[in-house]
């Protein structure tokens, strides 16, 4: 193996490994095929790397940070994916249920919406802030964690997406 090839596959090791612990810091789970699992996050380093942000290696990116925030990985698609079909749209994650066996995976329709929709749907404006708070509320759109404070958290203390998945909710 050439001194490249070793650097990639320890890169791929050590985010596995800490992807590993974030998921059961947090109350996730990683698919349990490794190699499967590998293969992803070998996509996630690739897109990082190409676009400057991890885009979900199964779907098109736009090589537009903005038009793809909701496919950051996590994106904002797993929590309710995992729900309904026990797996992210990848299969990088995997609910309770199917890390048992007690449910099997089948394939995942897609759930983002094409982007004339999406702009359509996007979140309330701050007008729809109420009178008198002291704060503004802040909603972390991967797992839907809030918070009321005056600057956003850099990292969200539950699922550990960044800063910029934030969006004010009220
Ligand atoms: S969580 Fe979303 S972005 Fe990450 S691998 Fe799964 S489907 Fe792709």
């Amino acid at each position: 193996m050439s001194g490249e090839e070793n650097t990639a596959v320890q890169e791929i090791d050590i985010f596995y490994e800490r992807l590993t612990e974030e998921t059961a810091a947090t109350g996730y789970h990683l698919n349990p095929d490794t190699e499967f699992t590998k293969a992803l996050i070998t996509g996630l380093i690739e897109n990082e790397k190409r676009y400057g942000y991890s885009s979900c290696p199964c779907r098109l990116a736009a090589r537009n940070k903005d038009e793809d925030i909701d496919i950051i990985c996590p994106c904002d698609y797993r929590d309710p994916d995992l729900a309904e079909h026990g797996a992210c749209y990848c299969a990088l994650y995997v609910s309770d249920a199917v890390l048992k066996g007690e449910k099997t995976l089948s394939s995942i329709p897609e759930r983002r919406l094409p982007p004339e929709e999406r702009a359509a749907k996007k979140s309330p404006s701050p007008k729809a802030r109420i009178e008198g708070l002291a704060y503004p509320v802040w909603r972390c759109r991967v797992c839907g964690y809030l918070c009321a404070r005056e600057v956003l958290p850099d990292t969200c203390p539950i699922c550990k997406a960044k800063k910029e998945r934030f969006e004010q909710f009220i």
